[in-house]
């Protein structure tokens, strides 16, 4: 079975990991958010597809939730004590892929094929893609000003109240080869646990990438990033409140309007499946503590092929 996963960062990376655990790396196919890449420092960072990429390889954080295990912060250090741009994290071991990347990137390599290169360096097997090779960057409208993502996400810690996210250059923006393909291929879609307004939208803002998951011939499963109408972290249940008007599953869902089958919920949404319309609810426990946890999860989506 071939199987196309669209994700954010960390929420999504965990459940990626599960995924091709449970279905084996070679079937599995990413498109990862690219709306949160930001230039530090001279460097190109993608925070997305290095959550995912660092999950895959067995490299993450997992205390910390995002970044390398064993990471240490000299050159974050030397950077401030030189009064440079400290305020994004990050550790020695990122740099140094930040530095490769951004390397290839100037010398004219697209990111799709500098993240395959990566991937391959670092023994993962699933083929990982961004959204875009175009710039497509996430902007959110704020009573405080419009600020780009991770001005608002990081340096901000995320606490003005979002009034809109916007996409800048989705008018243009055009899918990363082997994304379309990724998607004509798979015998299930699947949306990871990740951010709706900001991990998952800026990947259907690729107009090429909604149309083909509108016009699926197979089921499109999307998992809820929300357990008890609460994030397990981060801002979704507020954007979710703000935005969407509530933080039930029918929310959630209604955020992909048109393009999912199926919902997994968590148990603790399993009394308020009112208003999901077609979109058949599978509840389970969605709650990714440990690996047993993740791949669990991730067999109930798999499972899910509804009738
Ligand atoms: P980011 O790009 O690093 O912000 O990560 P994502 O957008 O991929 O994931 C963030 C979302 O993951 C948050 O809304 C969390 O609620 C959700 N999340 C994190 N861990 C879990 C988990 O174990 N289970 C579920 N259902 N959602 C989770
Ligand atoms: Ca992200």
């Amino acid at each position: 079975m071939n199987v196309a996963v669209l994700s954010g960062g960390v929420g999504g990376a965990r459940f990626v990991r599960g995924v091709v655990e449970v279905a084996g790396g070679e079937s599995v196919d990413v498109v990862g958010n690219v709306g949160d890449d930001v230039e530090v420092l001279g460097l190109h960072v993608s925070p997305d597809l290095d959550s995912i990429l660092y999950a895959l390889a067995g490299l993450n954080d997992e205390q910390r939730g995002w970044g390398r295990a064993g990471e240490t912060w000299e050159a974050l250090a030397t950077v401030r004590e030189l009064g440079g741009e400290a305020w994004f994290g990050l550790g020695d071991k990122d740099i140094g892929l930040h530095l490769v990347r951004t390397q290839a990137l100037r010398a004219g390599d697209p990111l799709s094929a500098v993240t395959t290169r990566l991937a391959a360096s670092l023994g993962v097997a699933t083929r990982l893609l961004p959204a875009t090779d175009d710039r497509l960057r996430t902007w959110i409208d704020t009573a405080a000003g419009s600020f780009p993502f991770q001005e608002w996400f990081v340096a901000r810690g995320h606490r003005d109240e979002v009034d809109a996210v916007r996409f800048e250059g989705e008018e243009t923006a055009t899918p990363a080869s082997g994304t379309l393909e990724a998607l004509a291929a798979a015998d299930l879609i699947l949306i990871a646990p990740s951010n709706p307004y900001v991990s998952v939208q800026p990947i259907l803002a690729v107009r090429a990438l909604h149309g083909a998951l509108r016009g699926r011939r197979v089921p499109c499963v999307a998992v809820s990033p929300l357990i008890g109408g609460r994030a397990v972290k981060g801002p979704a249940d507020r954007m979710l409140r703000r935005l969407a008007g509530g933080t039930s599953p029918r929310h959630v869902a209604g955020c992909y309007e048109g393009l999912v089958d199926a919902i997994v919920v968590d148990e603790a949404d399993a009394d308020d499946l009112d208003g999901l319309g077609d979109v058949r609810p599978i509840v389970t426990r969605t709650l990714m503590r440990d690996a047993d946890a993740r791949r669990r999860l991730a067999e109930v989506a798999l499972g899910a092929v509804p009738a």
